[in-house]
């Protein structure tokens, strides 16, 4: 497996891959790799004849106030754990290699950025889509796989593919879940021990509001106050937002149709998880 630190390096080597008529996947990455980022790899592994992997934490994506610098990081592990998924290179590109100074061009995605995450993370999306950008433009791969872990991040990047015309397929993958159900994500590595246990009122919550649904219920208000009042039961969470709307849109609706988007964001002491789920009747 190779490691590529540069942008001309990894352009280089796609070019050569193209040439050659291969398939190219790509999963854009954090690091700090868990069940959830080695699912996208196998997806990944899957459908193309060769796998990229970025390795990069984002400076643009995050607030002024947020986990930018404590954000977990364990770069000969992941080497390690991509190399058994049977990777054929990381793109592992440091912040200067990726924002040159001056840099001044950003990727806007405006009405579906707005709300959820949006909401409480202003800009975050506007980094999130000029940095997958950049690397559909270095990578070029055939297709990049997603999580619906994020869900709100799949809808922006796939408006921006067919707005953009971006000749890049966006495959998702579903959330993978430790076994008591809480997503798996590299921040729970923040997680107290009493804080990972009240970590699991969101997945509990989903279970609820699925049930409900299940059993008839048609009330987006009933859902919301079930779900606030259960994960406010558990000590540490604060909520930033309970999402009940159109899971394309993520607008708000009135009428409740057959698949209806429950997104989560709760604070659970300094740590900030979110979780989702699309709801059946
Ligand atoms: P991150 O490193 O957190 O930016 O995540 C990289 C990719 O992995 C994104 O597409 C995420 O949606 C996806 N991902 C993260 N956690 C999970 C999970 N528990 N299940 C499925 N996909 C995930």
């Amino acid at each position: 497996m190779k490691v590529l630190r540069t942008v001309d390096q990894m352009k280089a080597l796609s070019l050569e891959w193209r040439s050659r008529d291969y398939i190219i996947g790509l999963v854009p990455t954090m690091g700090f790799f868990h069940q959830g980022h080695l699912a996208l790899m196998d997806k990944a592994r899957s459908m193309a004849d060769r796998v990229v992997v970025s390795l990069f934490v984002n400076p643009t994506q995050f607030g002024p106030n947020e986990d930018l610098d404590r954000y977990p990081r364990n770069f000969e592990k992941d080497k390690y754990l991509a190399t058994e998924h049977d990777v054929d290179c990381i793109f592992f590109p440091d912040a200067e290699e990726m924002y040159h100074p001056g840099f001044q061009t950003w990727v806007e995605v405006t009405d579906i950025s707005q709300g959820l995450c949006g909401a409480f993370r202003p800009g975050h999306f506007r980094g999130v889509a000029t940095v997958v950008l950049k690397l559909f433009n270095i990578v070029q791969p055939d297709f990049s796989v997603f999580g619906l872990k994020d869900y709100q991040q799949v809808q922006v990047i796939k408006r921006m593919v067919e707005d953009l015309n971006i000749p890049v397929k966006i495959v998702t993958h579903p959330i993978i879940r430790e076994p008591d159900g809480l997503a798996m994500s590299s921040r729970n590595a923040y997680l107290s021990k009493d804080e990972r246990k009240s970590a699991l009122c969101l997945y509990n919550a989903i279970k609820i509001a699925e049930n409900m649904v299940k059993n008839g219920c048609k009330s987006r208000a009933e859902i919301k106050k079930a779900v606030n009042e259960h994960i406010l039961s558990y000590p540490y969470t604060k909520i930033d937002y309970i999402f009940v709307g159109n899971p394309e849109t993520l607008e708000e609706q009135t009428v409740f149709d057959k698949k209806i988007l429950l997104a989560l964001a709760v604070h659970v002491g300094k740590t900030r998880l979110i979780d989702n789920a699309i709801l059946e009747s």
